[in-house]
């Protein structure tokens, strides 16, 4: 089923229920198609989009994009996993987190992932001396829920 916007030429306007296109186009060529109101058989279709039944988008039809509240969201969500994923496979050091970091980088203590707080000039320090360390963006809900 397609429903139509028409109009009459002294612009009455009413909706016609078709089969198809071809159905409309068929009705009007052979003058079925009158106006409701005045009984005029010079029908159009209005300009606006035709609506079509099936819950489809009509053709040229924009279709809007994704709020920006979900694509907020979605990011979230994948920083959260990537953070959970970091948190599973280090150790927190807390605080001692540049001592830490040294000391692995010199091999006296055990190869492994860690994490922990250290100060912009800790961290300046360490990568000044090829320790690789990265800050970990952690989403602002998170840092309560964590310890
Ligand atoms: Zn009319």
């Amino acid at each position: 089923m397609k429903v139509l916007d028409l109009a009459c030429d002294v612009g009455h306007s009413f909706e016609g229920w078709f089969g198809s296109e071809d159905d409309y186009l068929q009705q009007r060529q052979q003058g079925l198609l009158t106006c409701p109101a005045c009984g005029s058989a010079a029908v159009e279709k209005k300009l606006s989009a035709p609506r079509l039944n099936l819950g489809a988008t009509a053709p040229g039809c924009e279709v809007v994009p994704a709020a920006d509240a979900d694509a907020e969201h979605a990011r979230q969500a994948r920083l959260w996993r990537a953070v959970r994923e970091v948190l599973a496979h280090t150790e927190d050091v807390g605080a001692g987190f540049a001592e830490e970091a040294r000391r692995i980088h010199e091999g006296q203590a055990p190869e492994r992932g860690i994490r922990g707080q250290a100060s912009a000039q800790e961290v300046k320090s360490l990568l000044e001396d090829g320790v690789q360390v990265m800050p970990l963006p952690l989403p602002a809900d998170m840092k309560e829920t964590l310890q």
